[in-house]
């Protein structure tokens, strides 16, 4: 615990107030880049809340510093975003997801995986042709592979996002848009986006319970995707009540610890792989 917290304070500094720590992290992140071994996932299952069956897993990185130990990604992911170092990290996180879709596609499960891109990489102009390779290196169907961008990036330039996942759903993979309701991001974009499912942000969900404004905010979420024919889940849903309440409210789907927290492909609980077939 003291060495995350020694990383914590050491990292902090990703608002350029500290740039010497910034770019101490960004060589170490360039050196950690070129490592087979530092960069690893967590899988968090996504839960159909009808039947808890397995919707799909979201891939979530994790950087083990060779002496700091474990930094969050909230700590590296928007440092690696400043640079374009962000598009040989997004490569690797893309290449360990699918190498393990195909892995459960051999042990007979097909799992739906869905990658977080950052603003950068997705706006890269070829990003979708690279996206195309790596599902054909891996031997994945785009189907089973899902690209989470948040609402941020789509008001950063809603005419490049809206073409870039035009191209990606053009491979078949799926699209969602994370955090929603966190970017203000405005109704008529939202009808003209190629997406296939809303992600409502864990702030809204996690006090839904206990606050009638968050509910409200929930309820018209749930009901603005569904009338635009997406499906819809709930991030961080950590207890029972909220898994009723989203249930009650014809939520599809939820993720959150009440569920499974991430873990290594490994570890994760085999009634959710049970519950897809191959
Ligand atoms: P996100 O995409 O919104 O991911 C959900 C975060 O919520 C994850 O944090 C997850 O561990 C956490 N979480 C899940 N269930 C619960 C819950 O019930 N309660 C609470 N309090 N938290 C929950 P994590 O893994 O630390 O990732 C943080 C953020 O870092 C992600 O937010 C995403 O924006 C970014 N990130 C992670 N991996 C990648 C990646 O491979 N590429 C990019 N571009 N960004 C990534
Ligand atoms: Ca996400
Ligand atoms: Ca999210
Ligand atoms: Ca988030």
């Amino acid at each position: 615990a003291k060495q995350q917290h020694d990383s914590f304070r050491r990292f902090s500094g990703t608002t350029g107030q500290d740039s010497a720590d910034r770019l101490t992290l960004l060589g170490d992140l360039r050196r950690g880049l070129t490592d087979a071994s530092q960069f690893t996932l967590h899988y968090q299952p996504k839960v159909a809340l009808a039947d808890g069956s397995l919707s799909g897993v979201e891939a979530l990185a994790r950087w083990h510093h060779p002496t700091r130990g474990p930094v969050p990604p909230d700590q590296f992911v928007p440092v690696l975003e400043t640079t374009s170092l962000i598009h040989p990290f997004t490569e690797r996180v893309l290449t360990l997801a699918l190498e393990q879709a195909r892995t459960w596609l051999d042990a007979g499960h097909r799992v739906p995986v869905a990658v977080n891109v950052s603003t950068r990489s997705l706006l890269d102009d070829t990003f979708p042709g690279r996206l195309a390779a790596l599902l054909e290196a891996a031997g994945v169907p785009g189907e089973l592979l899902c690209i989470e961008i948040t609402e941020h990036t789509v008001m950063s330039d809603p005419t490049t996002t809206i073409d870039a996942l035009r191209r990606i759903r053009g491979l078949g993979v799926k699209t969602s848009i994370d955090d929603f309701g966190t970017g203000y991001s405005s109704l008529s974009y939202l009808k003209l986006l190629p997406v296939d499912e809303l992600k409502i942000d864990r702030s809204f969900v996690a006090d839904m319970v206990a606050d009638s404004s968050s509910h409200a905010l929930v309820a018209s979420a749930v009901d603005l995707a569904h009338n635009l024919n997406l499906t819809v889940v709930a991030e961080g849903v950590e207890d029972d009540r909220t898994a009723a309440a989203l249930n009650g409210l014809g939520c599809d789907t939820a993720q959150g610890y009440h569920f499974a927290r991430p873990v290594p492909a490994a570890d994760l609980d085999a009634r959710f792989l049970s519950s897809v077939a191959g």
